[in-house]
């Protein structure tokens, strides 16, 4: 069975809909008995004034001030938000640790790529992702970003964590800024085809073998698919699961053990956690054989 993190309390109301999906996919995943279900406790928050600005995390723990306690873009801020981010970071702990455990798992999450030391942003409030690295400090942390957006956020983390590399494949640069350790491939909306992606994924891989990480989290962002508001025109529903296949049967030849979480998507709810949880499906037949319903 896939290990599979979640909380109902990753759940909250917000003016997006974000956290919704959140459930929504973990009630897609729980028709099959093909998942093993965890569920994280929050984050001591004390843990993120060592990765983020003390006075930002003070600000989104307390909703105080409104402005930076908002920053990352949900108002009004409420305490709800401030649990599930908690819980949320929690099980990003938690399914890096079942990964390395088992060789694959998955953390039902989103919102982190954007956020930086100072401040979130773009509905990513801390940097799960920069979390990991600072949590596993002898442990190499490759970040394969396939969200339609740029991970500006965790590329600055490479800057401050030395075992962290972060690559991303984006059709929006969002402002994406090159260093030793970060990495892009832009893909072009409308010029761009699945050839180039496909190339762009096992250069990931082999990079990700050259720089010997222990580990490699993937973002399976959704919101490179054609229907999306921000997708790229040429990329079905067929192609993206072709990218899972890859991106899973690269992680199993290489022995590298992935955690993998949702990251964007912004389309129709129903149609958007089905496509989210067909990677868990690929997932799931890639290490585990055929799914059962
Ligand atoms: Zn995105």
């Amino acid at each position: 069975m896939l290990n599979v993190c979640f909380s109902p309390r990753y759940f909250a109301q917000t003016h997006t809909n974000s956290m919704e999906k959140l459930v929504a996919v973990a009630e897609q995943l729980q028709q099959f008995n093909d998942y093993k279900f965890h569920e994280p406790q929050q984050i001591d928050p004390e843990i993120f004034k060592a990765l983020h600005s003390p006075k930002y995390v003070e600000a989104f723990l307390t909703g105080q001030p409104a402005k930076l306690a908002t920053f990352a873009g949900f108002k009004p801020w409420n305490e709800q938000l401030r649990d599930a981010v908690l819980s949320i970071n929690a099980g990003q702990l938690l399914a890096t640790e079942l990964a390395f455990q088992h060789g694959i798992a998955a953390n039902i999450a989103q919102g982190f790529h954007h956020a930086n030391y100072e401040y979130g942003g773009s509905y990513c409030t801390f940097n799960g992702l920069a979390l990991i690295a600072q949590h596993y400090a002898n442990k190499r942390i490759f970040i394969l970003d396939c969200d339609q957006h740029g991970g500006d956020g965790t590329a600055d983390f490479t800057r401050r964590l030395d075992n962290l590399y972060n690559f991303s494949i984006y059709g929006l640069a969002f402002g994406y800024p090159t260093y030793e350790r970060a990495e892009s491939r832009h893909i072009h909306t409308k010029h761009g085809s699945f050839a180039q992606y496909t190339m762009a994924l096992h250069e990931a891989f082999q990079r990700a073998n050259e720089w010997k990480a222990d580990i490699i989290i993937y973002q399976a962002g959704m919101d490179c698919h054609q229907a999306d508001p921000y997708g790229s025109a040429w990329f079905t529903t067929e192609l993206i699961q072709k990218r899972e296949e890859i991106v899973f049967n690269l992680a199993k030849r290489d022995n590298i053990p992935i955690m993998f979480v949702l990251a964007g998507g912004y389309q129709n709810l129903d149609d958007l956690a089905k496509l989210h949880a067909e990677t868990f499906h690929i997932a799931h037949r890639t290490y585990y054989g055929k799914n059962k319903d």
